[in-house]
């Protein structure tokens, strides 16, 4: 179906095919070369990463992250049951068993009250999702962490630029991952970040990123010859990726001013239905930041919500639920321990998701928004 204002149309600037051309030009294009290395300067300056790699997804970055979390057969981690698939199946390829947490009854995010109930001594790692970009209660969780010995892998894959108490997330746990997925605030088509903080896991990080070799330690000129010395995979994108991304990078502020005020026009337009109570809007906790990652509502149930995403649809407007409880999956569904989930169960019946892409005019999200009134009207 062609929707006249669709759920996400990627944004380029213009600057992408110029950084693409010069990396040709270079005639170097394959990975950890020179855009490469602009990417990880910016990020590490601006966000104060310890250590930033590039990947080719958001996924990779996980599958980096439980690698080097040693994840042994048997290990729990723990994760929240409202989030993309990848969150869990890095995990699970290395032989974890996902003990899922319920969402906060006001926000998707993991409850950080529910985590010490659900450590054992099996428990190597807490992997908190910014949902929609906005933090999870990082302190909590952080001590929780180190009062038990457990990792702390933020999921940060909506979170771009988005801070918790003045802290870059993605830079509070031990580890985090990032998306440039098309449907994230910027994108390489495909594409993504691990980030290291705690310095005990750098050296082995760029031995994994590089097929389990020291190659990145050769080019440095620290060892003088490579080999292997390790597990890895080919988790680094070609330069190529870096340099699309670059072009991004540049007109990151300007795409974070824009998806910010989309977010306020949204929730300043639709707060009338929300004093009515006929639908519930987003919520920010004080010690969170708003990325303009995307907008959601949340309808009183599900017929509501498959109404309202039909009667978007007909007006030619393409709204979209999202997660599927991971732990209620097919392919989970036989492997979790039963406990009832019901916060993350009710997201999934009840969440909306608005278009939300850069080029979005104001007219437009003003149409969507009479239609949502029109429909409370009828
Ligand atoms: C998009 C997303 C991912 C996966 O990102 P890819 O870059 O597509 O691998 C992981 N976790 C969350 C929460 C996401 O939204």
């Amino acid at each position: 179906m062609n929707y006249r204002i669709p759920f996400n149309k990627p944004h380029f600037t213009s600057r992408e095919a110029y950084h693409v051309s010069a990396a040709i030009s270079l005639g170097k294009i394959s990975g950890n070369g020179v855009m490469t290395q602009k990417c990880h300067s910016f990020f590490e300056k601006k966000y104060h990463f310890r250590k930033a790699l590039l990947t080719s997804s958001c996924t990779d970055a996980l599958e980096m992250a439980a690698i080097l979390c040693d994840i042994q057969p048997g290990d729990e981690v723990i994760i929240p049951s409202f989030t993309f698939v990848s969150t869990a199946n890095a995990f699970v390829l290395r032989g974890a068993k996902i003990v899922f947490a319920d969402s906060m009854g006001d926000h998707p995010n993991i409850d950080a009250s529910l985590l010490e109930s659900l450590i054992t001594p099996r428990t190597k790692a807490i992997i908190p999702v910014h949902y929609a970009g906005i933090a999870c209660d990082m302190d909590v969780i952080m001590q929780i962490g180190e009062k038990h010995g457990i990792l702390v892998i933020e999921d940060a894959a909506h979170a771009i630029d988005s801070y918790y108490r003045k802290k870059a997330l993605g830079s509070i746990g031990q580890m985090a991952t990032f998306s440039f997925h098309e449907t994230k605030n910027i994108t390489s088509g495909e594409g993504g970040l691990f980030v290291v903080n705690d310095s005990r896991f750098i050296g082995r990080s760029e031995i994994i990123w590089e097929k389990g070799t020291n190659r990145a330690a050769f080019y440095r000129g620290e060892v003088d010859k490579y080999g292997w010395v390790d597990i890895g995979s080919s988790f680094l994108p070609s330069d190529l990726t870096a340099a699309f991304l670059y072009g991004q990078i540049e007109m990151l502020g300007e795409i974070q001013r824009k998806r910010k005020e989309i977010h306020s026009r949204y929730l300043s337009r639709l707060s009338g239905l929300e004093q009515q109570a006929k639908l519930s809007l987003p919520t920010c906790p004080d010690y969170a930041t708003q990325n303009g990652h995307l907008f959601y509502i949340l309808t009183s149930g599900l017929d509501e919500r498959d109404q309202l995403i039909r009667y978007l649809g007909k007006n030619g407007i393409q709204a979209v639920f999202h997660y599927l409880p991971l732990h209620s999956s097919s392919f989970y569904s036989n492997r979790h321990d039963g406990r009832e989930l019901s916060n993350a169960d009710r997201y999934a019946r009840t969440l909306i998701r608005l278009p939300f892409f850069y080029d979005l005019t104001e007219n437009e999200i003003d149409e969507v928004s009479d239609l949502i009134h029109q429909f409370y009207k009828s």
